[in-house]
């Protein structure tokens, strides 16, 4: 399986090979996102990231990978059109 590692040999790119979040790329996105970043052209509705969930920016199914870059948090209230990448 492709990856691609941090500095710390922690991986952040995981590409299509694996569907869900890593807890390290969670506390990742929680330290670049500090919360909910809110819909797609809606500003962050700055919920906790202990309230929210790593969703793919671009959908699983169409082809999106579990990679740092192309994740975000979203609250559950924000992340409904969404999908979790838990
Ligand atoms: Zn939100």
């Amino acid at each position: 399986m492709p990856a691609i590692f941090d500095q710390k040999s922690r991986p952040l790119w995981l590409g299509r090979g694996r569907r869900h979040a890593t807890k390290h790329q969670r506390s990742v996105l929680a330290a670049r996102d500090k919360g909910c970043v809110g819909c797609v052209g809606c500003v962050g509705c700055a919920v906790s990231p202990n309230w929210c969930q790593a969703h793919h920016v671009g959908r699983w199914e169409h082809g999106g990978g579990t990679d740092i870059n192309d994740m975000c948090l979203l609250c559950s209230r924000s992340g409904g059109a969404s999908e979790m990448a838990l």
